[in-house]
């Protein structure tokens, strides 16, 4: 059954120069206890659909249309004030600089106490200021939220969590800070962790740890995540299905080995063919000719046709609509399994009589 449900999502900034339509008909679902990766440059519309899921769009932006659900409750009928106590609760997330999340006047031990007592008391206490929070938590080292706390920075692997746990945010290396920030994110025991480009700012090593350090945890809490990157080899690694974003629309979606094995969106063929991989030289990496188009600017039909190798004249005509584009079995029957579950938009795919 799904946790989440995104239909028909459209989000759009209107600007002096125009609307961006940063997020365009988005259709998402995340299973319970499964790692959905979405994947795309920058500037495609990621971060804005986490920020709609989660109801953090700025304020210049609006949900023009489409819903989001959760657990079957709609979040966009929601007040302000249900909306930010199902934020830290059932919905958590971590970003790429955890210095722009983590408060630098409290201690890593108090910031993830608080994140288990604002599970149990609804978000109350995010109107205090630093000092009082401090002499709340303070006070409560021997408390339930403090053990917990330590408890937490110990699944993350933190050396000597209990000694750690009073050390503020920048006395921690980059990578204990992203560790730091995801048991911040599930101290509150969320049912979804958006993870917004978590590992782009550490080094390969420290970033293979946190990605294993989120597949166990998933497994340990049966949290559903939501994995955003520009980098497939992210994706690669950890997620069960993708979603691969373009120009603020979704092109592309399967089963993650499906998906590698056999991409058919020409973005995504792009995408693939432009990632380093141990067993491909640097001189073999093909990028994707051009940028991502500017949103306000975005060309009509397929927003893909002025970079796409493969686009004809109706691809600036015609929107593409997306098809079944999985493997079929020997018999010609598509797999009953999530292998069947692959489409892409994309007038030069799918069923033969229905190709350009
Ligand atoms: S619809 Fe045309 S331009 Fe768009 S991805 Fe397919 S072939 Fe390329």
């Amino acid at each position: 059954m799904s946790l989440l449900e995104v239909d028909g999502l459209h989000t759009r900034f209107p600007t002096p120069r125009g609307t961006v339509d940063a997020v365009n008909e988005v259709d998402l679902t995340i299973r319970s206890g499964e790692i959905v990766g979405l994947v795309g440059e920058s500037g495609s519309g990621k971060s804005v659909l986490a920020d709609s899921i989660a109801g953090i769009v700025e304020e210049s932006g609006e949900i023009a249309d489409g819903d989001v659900r959760l657990h079957d409750e709609s979040l966009l009928a929601m007040s302000d004030a249900e909306r930010r106590e199902m934020r830290g609760g059932a919905i958590s997330m971590v970003f790429q600089d955890p210095m722009n999340s983590l408060n630098p006047t409290l201690t890593v031990g108090e910031q993830i106490a608080e994140s288990v007592r604002l599970h149990g008391h609804g978000g109350e206490s995010t109107r205090l200021s630093a000092e009082v929070k401090r002499k709340i938590l303070g006070a409560a080292k021997d408390s339930e939220a403090w053990r917990r706390a330590i408890e937490m920075l110990e699944t993350v692997e933190i050396p000597e969590p209990e000694s750690r746990a009073v050390d503020y945010p920048h006395e921690f290396s980059g990578g204990m800070r992203q560790r730091a920030m995801i048991a911040m994110a599930l101290a509150a025991e969320p049912d979804l962790l958006i993870a917004d480009e978590p590992t782009t700012a550490l080094d390969v090593t420290i970033q293979a740890q946190i990605l294993d350090e989120l597949r166990a945890l998933k497994d340990a809490f049966d949290t559903s995540i939501l994995l955003i990157t520009h980098d497939l080899s992210v994706v690669a690694e950890v997620c069960d299905r993708v979603n691969v974003m373009y120009a603020g629309e979704i092109v592309e979606r399967a089963e993650a080995r499906e998906l590698f094995d056999n991409p058919q969106h020409p973005y995504t063929q792009g995408l693939i063919a432009s990632t380093p991989r141990l067993d491909t030289p640097t001189e073999d990496l093909q990028p994707i000719e051009g940028n991502v188009p500017d949103l306000i600017d975005i060309p009509y039909a397929c927003h893909f046709a002025p970079r796409c190798p493969e686009a004809k004249r109706e691809c600036y005509e015609v929107p593409p609509d997306f098809r079944p584009v999985g493997r079929t079995l020997d018999d010609g029957t598509m797999p009953d399994d999530e292998w069947g579950d692959h489409v892409a938009a994309c007038l030069r795919r799918g069923p033969e009589e229905e190709q350009l």
